[in-house]
């Protein structure tokens, strides 16, 4: 195989978090039992999003919360048998900041029961609910045999090793942590729906049109496509917010965009980082210095 034609330019991956329920049921429906109904649209959503995918021959990341696993068992079955990867998402969306380690640990622990119960999968991927992130997740996520997380935002396009026991002192110096076998797949707000669509009383406010987010969405594959070679485009969607049918069509023309250049693939997000961590082992990476690393002690 000829140099340039050894690696894709671009890896296109496509994630869908499959809350449904879950966050309304944990906090954003209040107790208003309609606003609850709208986490099960989410179920509605999928099997048009996973026609979308057969149709493309795409493979894609489905971010699943234990409680959406046993409420949709089946919907999550059919997730599993087109092929795409399953990936953690928490128990019922809970924001982990708020948590106890211990609390966390279980809850990481009633997640992976869940997948298993329902789909006999163990994911080696994780996507925290609202990306919302402890001190604690990096080491926990590592204890349980995770090859990746997708929510941390230090980078855009290019993945790094996240650290764990950073220090965010007001008074003094930031503390940074040491680098971990984690790998971190880069998240952006921008290049995810839920916040761009839907509107919910007290914690979204925008209604935009797709038209608009295309045009982010498109100007940052294209730069990515030019700008990072090797990256990876992680797009993060939402069933219950990507799938009605003028937003569905959105992502078929950025799908169909995205196939047009030259050097993209699609690609599990599982596949992608399994194959980042081969190609950049931890030690080779740390001693290029990257900006993600722990600096050395300022003299
Ligand atoms: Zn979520």
């Amino acid at each position: 195989m000829a140099p340039d034609m050894a690696e894709p330019r671009l890896s296109v991956c496509l994630t869908f978090d499959f809350d449904a329920l879950s966050p309304w049921v944990l906090e954003m429906a209040e107790g208003n039992v309609a606003a609850l109904s709208r986490g099960e649209f989410g179920a509605v959503a999928v099997p048009r999003i996973l026609s979308l995918l057969e149709r493309h021959g795409l493979p894609a990341t489905f971010f699943v919360p234990g409680h959406t696993a046993l409420a949709y068992p089946d919907i999550v079955r059919r997730i599993r048998d087109a092929g795409h990867e399953l990936g953690h998402h928490g128990w019922v969306h809970e924001p982990l900041s708020r948590l106890a380690r211990e609390q966390e640990r279980e809850i990481l622990q009633r997640g992976l029961d869940a997948l298993d119960r329902v789909a006999g999968v163990r994911p080696v991927g994780y996507r925290a609910p609202s990306v919302d992130v402890s001190a604690n997740t990096v080491d926990l996520l590592l204890e349980h045999g995770f090859v990746y997380d997708a929510s941390f935002s230090g980078s855009d396009f290019e993945p790094y090793y996240l650290r764990r026991g950073d220090e965010a002192p007001v008074n003094a110096p930031y503390v940074f942590g040491e680098s971990t076998e984690l790998v971190g797949i880069p998240f952006s707000w921008g290049l995810s729906d839920f916040q761009y669509f839907e509107f919910v009383p007290g914690f979204t406010s925008r209604q935009d049109t797709p038209t608009a987010v295309y045009e982010i969405w498109h100007a940052e594959l294209v730069w990515a496509r030019e700008n990072a070679p090797g990256g990876v485009y992680d797009l993060t969607m939402h069933p219950q917010a990507i799938g009605r049918g003028h937003r569905l069509v959105m992502v078929e023309r950025l799908i169909e965009a995205a196939k047009a250049l030259d050097g993209v693939v699609f690609e599990r997000l599982g596949d992608y980082a399994a194959r980042w961590r081969d190609e950049h082992p931890l030690a080779e990476w740390l001693a290029a210095a990257p900006v993600h690393a722990r600096p050395p002690a300022a003299s």
